[in-house]
Formats: C-alpha cells, structure tokens, sequence
C-alpha cells in the first residue's frame, strides 16, 4: 500500500455544523494516513454562485429555524424536475467559474459532503480532467443518515459512499449509482470518537463503567450520578430551556440523583440564563401546572368531556417521592463533545446525523426532541429501528421518558448495547483508506 502525501480538496457549504465536522474528519485521517497531505474545503456557491446559490448559508439558517418554511422547500426541491432544472441553471450560470476555481486548487482528489456540490462540480472536474489530460478522481461522502436529498446522488461519481441501509437503498433507487461504486461505511465523524470508543469499549462491563466515571470526573461531574447530556445542535436552537426546566423537575420529583448538561452552542443568553435560574421555583412553577392539568382531568371526568390540553405525562409523574439531587451544568459550544459524550448516560437531542453517529459510536441511547421535516426525518427511524433511543418532542414527555430510562438499568444497557451496534467509530478511517488507494492508483497512472 503505496503512502504519498495528497492534496485534497473538500466542497461543503456550513448549512449546519455536519457538513464541515465530516469533512474535518476525513482530513484528519489524510494527515494520519498520507503523512504531509494538505486539504482545503470550498464552498463553491458562496463564493461563485448567483442567485438563489449565493445565499445558502443564510437562507438555511432561517429556513432551519422556520420548519413548516424547510419542510416545503425541501418537498419541492427534492424532485426530478427540480434537480434537471437546477443542474442545468447552475452549470450555465456558474459552471466556468467553478471549473477556474477547481483548477487554481489543482487537487488531486476532490471529494463532496455536500448535496448541492456534486452534479455541477463533477461536470467540471471531468472536463478539467480532460483538459490536463489526466484523472481528478471525484468522491461524494453522503453526511446524512436516515434521508437523503435526491442531489447527493450522482451516478458518475469514482465512488459514493453512504452510512446507512436505507440511504444505499436510495441511492440504487434514486441516482441509479451501481453497486461497484457504491459503499456502505458509516457517518464519518471525528478521530476523537475512535480513540474514545477504543478506551471506553462497552459500557456496560465493569471497565466501562469504570472509564465513564473517571471521565465524569474529569470533567468536573460526580462520578456517581448519571449525567443526561442535553444538545441542541451547534447553535443552540430548540427548546431547550423547557426540556431542562421539565427535566429537572421530573428527576427531583422521582428522587433520582443527576447531572444535567446542558451544550448550549452559541446561544450565550440561555448558557448565562441557566447559570442563574432558580430551579426551585422552576419545581414550584412545574408542580402547580400538574396540579391544574389534575383539576382539569377531575372535572372532565365529572363533565364527561375530554379536557384541553389533558396529557399521559402530567398522569404518570403522580407517585413521586421527591428531592432528587440535581445539578444543572451550562457549557457553551464544546469542543470535547466525545469526553463529554462517554460521560453522558443519556443524549437528549434534535436528530442531527452526526450527533446520532456520535452518539451511536460510544454506545449512549438517545432522546431524539425534533428534527427537521424532509432532511432529518429518516435519521429519527434508524434510530428506532436500532433500538437505542426514541423520539418525544413535548419536554413533559421528553423528561418523564429520560427519567424511566434511568430508573430502569436492563433498558439502558440494551440500548447502550444497541447504538454500539449500530455505530462506527472508524467510518472515516475506512473512508479515507479507500479514497486513498484509489487517488494514489490514478496519482501513478496519470504519471505514467
Ligand atoms: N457540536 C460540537 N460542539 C457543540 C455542539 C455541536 O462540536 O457545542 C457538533 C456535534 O458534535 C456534531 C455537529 O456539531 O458533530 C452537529 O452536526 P449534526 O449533523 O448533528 O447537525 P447539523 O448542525 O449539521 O444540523
């Protein structure tokens, strides 16, 4: 196996934090693998699109925070007719700037991890090959888990490769790529994944378990209480605040000692909000409201009508014995999402595919709160099909459910079981190996 450094360039576009923590990912295994490499990411329509492909970024990141506005965007967009119509706009509109850029790079591989990045740039990269009479090989590494946008799929590509059954099933469906270019790995995430999962092994053995509480430790935690890691993305969207207020009361109510950690990414005003509110009250505030709700189903009952707003939740957290120790721990954007993630007993989380895969790499179940119609709905699936989590969106519901779970440890260790199964720490390492020896091949030929 032939090892020479390599110049690759990645396109992605920041719609999200996926995109960019994939693409991190497979560069660092380049250096790992193909010591001196170098890698660049673009995002080519940012920098060279017209309109509407210029503000992508910033149509995503209102369109993400508006679900019903995503969910017919994304409906719309994700057709036949839509992707002949863009492919062909993009390609007059914006195709010889691209190609220029592409060249003033001089890669010797190009790989995507972004659905819009990939009919347009690989037209161009095969006529730049042809122009310098020698193969840019072109790789699509599909960062999305459970669905996928009909334009990740292009059937010319060197080799695509997804992270799930049902996007391979997709991708023979919808992009009609043949099974010799078609690779099933895993959602490429962070080397750090890798080495924790290797240190932590199951956690459910008495080593395990051992490494995860020195882990909580380490990270300034009780190493004997359980610790619901609370993520909302690398913004900090959602509702997070009432998830954490719901869920503090719920564990205090069924006296279950706990560690809440809440990852607040960028939203500094719920980190600083968190750090001063007074969660006695929040209890006070959270038990008068179930009070009514019991009142109101009292009456329905004596009215024989179905009271608004009547719920399961507000029913089961009835017996409680209360006082639970909790203590609530706001971080802001973290770096160390995998020491903080072996910590972790229990993800509560919107489904982004790589907090998913993260998650699932180190073995901790998740509580899927929302996802985003259309691009994320497919992710909530794999992960009940699994078997390591379930999805709540009401934050009643969400912390009744986390707190069962850790009242029960055979349902936490079958689940724990069940997201190890399901992951792959090393799909980067695996990625990177086959693009490697495949650059490396054309890298020769083209030499010859
Ligand atoms: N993330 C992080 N630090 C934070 C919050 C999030 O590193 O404080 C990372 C997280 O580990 C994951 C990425 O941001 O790798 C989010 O990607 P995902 O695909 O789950 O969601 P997206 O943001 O792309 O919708």
């Amino acid at each position: 196996e032939e090892k020479r450094p390599l110049k690759v360039l990645f396109l992605s576009s920041d719609t999200g934090g996926g995109h960019r923590a994939s693409a991190e990912a497979l560069g660092k295994q380049f250096l790992i693998q193909y010591p001196g490499s170098t890698y660049e990411l673009a995002d080519l329509w940012t920098d060279h699109g017209v309109l509407p492909y210029r503000t992508l970024v910033n149509t995503y990141k209102h369109m993400s925070a508006h679900p019903l506005q995503w969910k017919i965007f994304y409906h719309l967009s994700n057709t036949k007719l839509n992707e002949v119509c863009a492919n062909l706009h993009s390609k007059l509109t914006c195709g010889r700037r691209i190609k220029d850029r592409l060249k003033s790079h001089d890669p010797d591989v190009i790989i995507s991890v972004h659905p819009t990045m990939n009919h347009t740039p690989l037209v161009k990269t095969q006529q730049l090959s042809k122009e310098l009479g020698k193969h840019i090989p072109f790789f699509t590494v599909v960062t999305d888990l459970g669905s996928g946008h009909c334009m990740w799929f292009e059937k010319n590509v060197d080799k695509l490769y997804v992270a799930s059954d049902r996007l391979y099933k997709l991708a023979r469906r919808r992009g009609g790529t043949p099974p010799e270019r078609l690779v099933l790995t895993g959602l490429p995430i962070r080397h750090g994944f890798a080495v924790q999962a290797e240190q932590l092994g199951d956690r459910t053995s008495s080593q395990g378990k051992d490494y995860q509480r020195n882990m909580k430790v380490e990270l300034g935690m009780d190493g004997d209480k359980p610790v619901v890691l609370v993520m909302g993305g690398g913004e900090g969207v959602g509702s997070l605040s009432d998830i954490v207020n719901e869920l503090y009361a719920e564990l205090y109510q069924q006296g279950v000692d706990a560690t809440i950690c809440v990852v607040c990414g960028r939203n500094e005003k719920l980190k600083e909000d968190l750090l001063t509110r007074d969660f006695d009250q929040v209890v006070r505030d959270i038990k008068s409201k179930r009070r009514t709700g019991r009142k109101r189903r009292f009456l329905s009952r004596i009215f024989r009508r179905k009271a608004k707003g009547d719920s399961e939740e507000m029913v089961l957290t009835e017996n409680s014995t209360g006082r639970g120790q909790i203590t609530v721990v706001p971080l802001g954007f973290v770096s160390k999402v995998p020491e903080y993630m072996v910590a972790a007993d229990i993800l509560v989380s919107k489904a982004g595919p790589g907090t998913i895969a993260e998650a699932a790499s180190v073995g901790l179940p998740v509580m899927m709160t929302s996802f985003l119609p259309g691009q994320e709905a497919g992710n909530v699936e794999v992960v009940l099909e699994k078997g390591f989590g379930a999805y709540k969106h009401r934050p009643a519901e969400i912390a009744n459910v986390v707190t069962s779970w850790l009242q029960n440890d055979e349902l936490m260790a079958s689940m724990s079981k069940a997201a190890l199964a399901a992951g792959n720490p090393h799909a980067a390492d695996e990625i990177v190996r086959d693009i490697g020896q495949q650059t490396v091949a054309w890298m020769n030929l083209n030499e010859k």
